[in-house]
């Protein structure tokens, strides 16, 4: 064993055992046993179904079915409709030469039907049981229409909200991130009667990219990539997540899908990783325009060097393989190894027996039935009170006049979110719609305002979500303006809607900035202005800039983007049916000049006798807007009387903090109580603070709960740089428990040698 796993071992990291059974391993060797060099090729390759034609990619001259029929398509995405799933499926068994199915996958990011919160809502509860529960019916309504294989979870860890793709993950920390990157594959792979496959993405530290750029390098020193980056990895491995898919983006100037260190080293010796790697899109074709590989051909061989089983949409394996086999570039026992998985995987999903959708017309509408109420608990449970003065949360029922001001207001196909190709629009409750509901004797009036619109620089943008919008004229700005105002003020409280298109929350979906796009940000002063009290509700998954709202707008509730049931969760939220419980997963920055802020920093100090001449901007506080693990309730709850195990611990040893939680206010809530450690020395300085304990409960006005939460060697254990290995250290730790990442409540421990 390399000393690293050793070390992981002996921390209680144990390499996960595989998924894939020795009976799955055996049947696959018994059909590559048949299989030409051909057609072992096709099982690594992966179109995308496209029905239209794309913008600078060339058109496959032979068909899919022509493909199929020479078992040229181990894998198929972005193919959603059952009936052709099915069409396509026969022809594989009946037409192919070894029947071999086709493994039809797709994006299943947050649903599929129905769809629930967006992954850094969904995290936001900092609820694993209700993450996993969300993904095993998103898997149920997947697999109904012939798919068995979702390219989700997206665990990448994000520190950067320029990033757009910050919405699919669970923020900036790798202790919560493992835990739903856990929950998340357990809920996709639970079902042993709908076997269905999930994608731990994009292996490793895409969300690093430099300047929060999608697809730009990262640059991640070995002890951050084990520390921060890899953990959700190692915690989905463990749960046995049967694919992971290799980022497109440079590692350390070294593309991820053609990283031996990666994906050989790290996945497949350390982490113990036993079933396949799919690229991302077209990622083996890219190691060429990276300038890593010098042709397609050597784009595959290094794309095959370092265990990329399937060829994403480049079609490169599928074209230049045969060739490096025929020159002795591609020993036959290298291919067997990337085809081997693959079909063990399909043997081990139960395709051969089950490949076929068995969605009638009515799936959709009883899939939808089935799940929405869980869809609302999810977004209910994901929403993060941010502000909160005076109460004014939530509403009186008797509230009269509601004014739902804001472009977001009845915007409900993008309240689905990124990533929800394939639910509707129409299924989606929007706050306006929600809210009239609820407030059944009210007059709720919608005025968007002004007109949120983003702009497409090239045709990728507008590939998915709703088209640009024509651009109002100026009379009609004015006018709509005047109107929103109006309203305002012919009403008892405003709720603004504010934040961002689902479009501009995505991949390719950078910004530079954080404001409220367009004219949002003036448009909320304009209303604030005029003195009524105003709930500021915000659609986006990023943090926006805030600093003048956080001082100004009494109340504050991010509400991301939380899925076909938005519109009734947030009603239910604002009338005072359900309390906001969610937590921040990343910390908020003040404005886009903090980014990267993230709580778990290590110390920085320069002279060891003035703490206060530390790391700093001279113009704003270091600390961030709102801290990690923050967000308030309409109750309130005090967290006491810390107490250790022990003092001290061995190695080897536990220790666990106590606290009593009680819920001080007047309505049943929820708070999340979280415990971050501090280790004070060792070979590499520690972080501040890091979470290492989290759990949710639910608590009745008065009533209080004894909570325990454990930490041992697997979270006081660390990559060290210094060592170049795993240590478990003695050393003296810190223990804070509280509400926040700025919990104050504190003790310390001792470990001995
Ligand atoms: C994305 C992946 C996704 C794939 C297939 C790529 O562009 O980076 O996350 O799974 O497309 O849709």
């Amino acid at each position: 064993l390399p000393s690293v796993v050793a070390l992981a071992l002996l921390a209680g990291q144990a390499p996960a055992q595989s998924a894939l059974t020795t009976d799955d391993l055996r049947r696959a060797d018994a059909l590559l046993a048949q299989m030409t060099p051909a057609e072992k090729i096709g099982q690594l390759n992966q179109p995308f179904y496209f029905k239209l034609p794309i913008a600078g990619f060339k058109a496959d001259p032979v068909s899919y079915e022509d493909h199929i029929r020479r078992g040229e398509i181990g894998s198929l995405l972005f193919l959603t409709d059952a009936a052709e799933i099915n069409r396509l499926q026969k022809i594989a068994l009946n037409e192919s030469r070894l029947h071999i199915p086709i493994l039809f996958g797709f994006d299943v990011i947050h649903g599929f039907d129905t769809e629930f919160p967006v992954p850094i809502g969904a995290a936001s509860s900092w609820d694993p049981e209700m993450v996993q529960r969300a993904q095993a019916m998103a898997a149920e309504e997947a697999w109904h229409a012939g798919l068995r294989w979702s390219f989700a979870p997206m665990v990448d860890i994000a520190r950067d909200p320029r990033w757009g793709r910050i919405s699919e993950g669970a923020g900036e920390d790798p202790f919560l991130g493992a835990a739903m990157a856990r929950a998340q594959v357990l809920g996709f792979q639970g079902s042993s009667e709908r076997p269905f496959l999930a994608t731990l993405k994009h292996f490793a530290g895409y969300g690093a990219a430099t300047g929060g750029r999608d697809y730009d390098a990262s640059y991640i020193s070995e002890e951050q990539l084990q520390n921060v980056y890899l953990p959700p990895f190692r915690a989905g491995v463990e749960a046995g997540a049967g694919s992971v898919m290799s980022a497109y983006m440079d590692l350390n100037d070294v593309p991820a899908s053609g990283n031996v260190h990666l994906l050989r080293e790290i996945l497949r010796e350390q982490m113990g990783f036993h079933g396949f790697v799919v690229s991302d899109a077209f990622a083996v074709g890219s190691l060429v325009t990276q300038g890593f590989a010098k042709d397609p051909a050597d784009a595959a061989q290094r794309g095959a060097i370092a265990g990329v089983n399937m060829d994403m949409g480049s079609a490169t394996y599928l074209n230049q393989m045969k060739a490096l086999l025929d020159k002795g570039q591609l020993p036959t026992s290298q291919l067997d190894d990337l085809a081997r998985p693959i079909l063990a995987t399909k043997y081990h999903l139960g395709l051969f027996d089950h490949p076929f959708s068995d969605a009638t017309g009515q799936t959709h509408s009883e899939m939808l039935a089935k799940h929405r109420p869980a869809a609302r608990l999810a977004a209910e449970r994901s929403a993060v009170l941010l502000r909160n003065e005076g109460h004014l949360l939530p509403l009186a029922k008797s509230t009269k006049r509601i004014a739902v001001i804001g472009p977001m207001g009845d915007r409900a196909e993008d309240m689905n979110g990124p990533w929800s190709l394939t639910a509707k629009g129409t299924d989606t409750v929007s706050v306006v719609a929600g809210l009239k509901t609820k407030f059944v004797g009210a007059n709720v009036r919608f005025a968007p305002g002004v007109q949120l619109i983003k702009e497409f620089p090239s045709s990728f943008d507008g590939m998915f979500g709703p088209k640009p919008e024509t651009p109002w004229s100026a009379e009609e700005a004015e006018k709509q303006w005047k109107a929103a105002l109006d309203l305002a003020r012919n009403s008892d409280v405003v709720v603004m809607t504010l934040g961002e298109l689902a479009a501009m929350d995505f991949e390719y979906s950078s910004r530079s900035s954080l404001q409220l796009p367009g004219r949002q940000q003036e448009l909320l002063q304009a209303v604030q202005a005029l003195g009524k009290p105003v709930v500021l509700l915000l659609f986006s998954t990023r943090p926006l800039d805030l600093a003048w709202a956080s001082s100004h707008v009494p109340a504050i509730m991010d509400c991301f983007f939380g899925g076909t049931e938005t519109g009734n969760a947030v009603a239910d939220l604002l009338a005072g049916d359900a309390v906001p419980g969610g937590k921040l997963t990343v910390s908020w920055p003040r404005n886009v000049g903090q980014v990267p802020v993230f709580y778990a920093h290590t110390a920085s100090h320069k002279p060891y006798d003035s703490p206060e001449f530390t790391s700093r901007y001279w113009d704003l506080p270091t600390s961030p807007l709102y801290p990690f693990g923050f967000g308030l309730s309409y109750s309130t709850f005090s967290i006491s009387n810390l107490r250790l195990s022990a003092k001290s611990s061995p190695v080897d040893g536990t220790t666990t903090a106590t606290v009593t939680v009680t819920n001080t206010g007047k309505v049943a809530a929820d708070e999340v109580v979280q415990l971050y450690l501090h280790q004070r020395y060792g070979s590499g300085s520690r972080p501040v603070r890091e979470l290492k304990g989290f759990r949710r409960v639910t608590l009745a006005p008065g009533q209080s709960q004894e909570v325990s939460l454990t930490v041992g060697p697997k979270e006081r254990t660390y990559f060290s740089a210094a060592k170049g290995s795993w240590v478990t250290e003695p050393s003296d730790f810190d223990v804070w428990v509280g509400d926040s990442s700025e919990a104050t409540l504190h003790e310390s421990f001792s470990v001995l040698p």
